[in-house]
């Protein structure tokens, strides 16, 4: 019995070694891919959930590894997170979504908002509002093109410092989102607290909507809430044709998700923008 607990203690820290490693070696390459410029930003489409036509995109990274090939961020954004370098990431990807959207604008191409998210490492620094006010002036973005997605943890971690940074954004022009709602702190008191434009159904509601009746009576309370704020509710992760047309009878005013389109690199959103505005 002493053996196998030896032998069970052994394996525990082999695996935690592993994982250690496996978040130092992310961690070093990640920082290698950030100093040779190695991300790219992909966006996916939202659509209007009345006639489901472009009418937004969310921003969404990605990160090509030159022996490894693309690494998700559920794997790298959390490494990111814990060792600082979301920082950096972060202000890589505002720059190159607030140029490339500046673009679409003036070209006509994209109808609606571009998403970004940010983690709650990156809302903590107020020098996030600087960094966004500077970009705003270098790039010439109009801020009302881009909305930015925070989750629950990064309004609840510091209340009192949150509402003062999201005012800030706010004062800037730019609209506020709470992303994955529902998943994270059960207290609805932030919703009242925040001024927030959108509301972001997370994924994990949408799934069982068709097997479920009592998912469909919770995601319609939850537009309802929604939109009793004045809020714009968003349903992510929409992956069937029944789940929008669900959907868009309970009035939600944008739909998500792979059934109408994947993320994709910049260029094919636009071959495909440039497509639609054609039709
Ligand atoms: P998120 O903000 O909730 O983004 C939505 C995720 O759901 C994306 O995963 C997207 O590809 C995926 N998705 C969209 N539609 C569907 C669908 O119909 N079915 C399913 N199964 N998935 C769908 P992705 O791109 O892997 O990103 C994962 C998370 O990483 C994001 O979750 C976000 O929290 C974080 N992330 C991504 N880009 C950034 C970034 O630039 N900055 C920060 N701070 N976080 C980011
Ligand atoms: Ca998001
Ligand atoms: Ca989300
Ligand atoms: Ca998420």
């Amino acid at each position: 019995a002493k053996n196998r607990g030896r032998n069970r203690l052994v394996k525990f820290d082999e695996s935690m070694n592993k994982e250690a490693r496996m978040r130092l070696w992310l961690e070093i390459e990640l920082q290698k891919a950030l100093q040779k410029n190695g991300l790219e930003v992909w966006y996916q489409p939202k659509v209007n959930a009345k006639d489901f036509s472009i009418d937004g995109a969310e921003a969404l990274v990605r990160w090509k590894h030159p022996v490894e090939g693309y690494i998700s961020p559920a794997q790298f954004i959390p490494v990111a997170e814990r060792s600082g370098l979301i920082e950096q990431l972060g202000r890589v990807v505002m720059r190159e979504v607030f140029t490339t959207v500046c673009e679409w604008k003036k070209q006509g191409l994209l109808q609606g908002r571009v998403a970004i998210n940010l983690s709650p490492q990156q809302f903590g620094n107020p020098k996030l509002i600087q960094f966004i006010d500077k970009l705003r002036k270098s790039t010439g973005i109009n801020p009302s093109d881009i909305t930015f997605e925070l989750t629950e943890s990064a309004m609840m971690n510091d209340g009192d410092h949150a509402i003062q940074m999201l005012k800030a954004i706010k004062k800037l022009g730019f609209a506020l989102s709470i992303d994955d709602f529902g998943t994270g702190y059960s207290s609805l008191s932030y919703l009242a607290r925040f001024p927030l434009d959108e509301l972001k159904v997370d994924r994990a509601f949408i799934k069982d909507i068709e097997s479920v009746p009592k998912q469909v009576t919770l995601i319609e309370n939850i537009i309802n809430l929604g939109k009793s704020l004045n809020m714009s509710v968003v349903a992510e992760g929409v992956e069937t044709h029944q789940q929008a047309t669900l959907l868009s009878n309970l009035n939600c005013d944008s739909i998500q998700g792979f059934h109408f389109f994947r993320p994709q690199p910049k260029h094919e959103l636009e071959a495909l923008l440039l497509k639609n505005s054609r039709r």
